[in-house]
């Protein structure tokens, strides 16, 4: 759950070469390289130092989420096995998708993160750590 955002926001801010990024969101394994890994390491560290990561996790903290792809943010019955309890099951009735909750994007998490890049000396992508092992 907290790969996504943190992903995300490495691609916002690092220039990631490009047959390194392609495949950051699945199992197959996409290899960064020791040089990446630094590089990384060094941005996250300076958007930590001079706050811009606290400001960014703040922000998503108080973002509205997308409307509910399902009623459109309505919560209006379109097909009865969305509205099973008469409010959209999708969204709960709310009216907006979670496409992650705000938790899981931290300052604390970055810390981790650039800590393994320093010591990694390069890293493969498993999204999901349990399936890739099979
Ligand atoms: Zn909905």
């Amino acid at each position: 759950m907290w790969w996504s955002p943190l992903a995300n926001y490495i691609f916002a801010n690092v220039d990631i070469p490009k047959e390194e990024s392609l495949d950051w969101y699945s199992n197959r394994g996409q290899f960064v390289s020791e040089k990446t890994a630094l590089k990384i390491a060094e941005v996250l560290e300076g958007l930590i130092a001079d706050g811009s990561a606290l400001d960014h996790q703040k922000a998503i903290e108080v973002e509205l989420p997308p409307l509910c792809s399902v009623c459109k943010g309505e919560n209006l019955p379109q097909t009865p096995e969305d509205y099973a309890d008469g409010v959209c099951a999708a969204c709960s009735g709310t009216g907006r998708m979670y496409w992650y909750p705000p938790k899981y994007f931290s300052v604390e998490n970055l810390k981790k993160f650039y800590q393994f890049c320093r010591e990694s000396e390069g890293f493969k992508i498993f999204q999901d750590p349990h399936r890739a092992r099979k």
